[in-house]
C-alpha cells in the first residue's frame, strides 16, 4: 500500500473530485482524505487513462504499472478495476491466480503463501 500521496496524486484527485488542487491538498493536510479510498479512485482513473491511450499496452502490463505506482497486489488492482463481477481468484499475498477451491481452502492465499505462514 502506498505510504504517502504525492503532488501528482493530488492533481489527479482534483480532476476526479472536480475540486481545486488547493482544496484537495488542504483536505489532506487536515487528515480528511481516506487514503484507501483515494488510491482506489486513482487506480480506476489511471486504468481509464491507460485504456484511452490506444491499445499500446496489454491488460497485464497496465495492471503491473498500477501495482508499481501504488504498491498494491495484483489482486487489489483487479478487484478495483474489474469490480466484483470477476469470478477469478488471486492470492491476497502474492497476487498469483489461484483456483476457487484453493482460495476457499487457504482463506484467499495460494499454496506457497499458505506454507510461508506456517510457524514452526
Ligand atoms: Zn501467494
Amino acid at each position: 500500500m502506498i505510504v504517502r500521496l504525492t503532488e501528482k496524486h493530488f492533481k489527479k484527485l482534483a480532476v476526479i473530485t472536480d475540486l481545486p488542487l488547493e482544496e484537495v491538498i488542504k483536505l489532506n493536510s487536515m487528515g480528511l482524505i481516506d487514503c484507501d479510498r483515494a488510491v482506489a479512485l486513482l487506480m480506476k482513473y489511471d486504468w481509464k487513462l491507460l485504456l484511452s491511450n490506444a491499445s499500446a499496452y496489454s491488460a497485464q502490463q497496465r495492471i503491473e504499472a498500477i501495482m508499481n505506482e501504488y504498491n498494491v497486489t495484483e489482486h487489489r488492482v483487479r478487484e478495483t478495476v474489474y469490480g466484483n463481477r470477476s469470478m477469478e481468484y488471486y492470492c491476497k499475498e502474492c497476487g498469483r491466480k489461484i483456483t476457487k477451491i484453493e482460495s476457499l481452502k487457504n482463506r484467499g492465499y495460494c499454496h506457497k503463501c499458505t506454507v510461508k505462514q506456517i510457524k514452526l
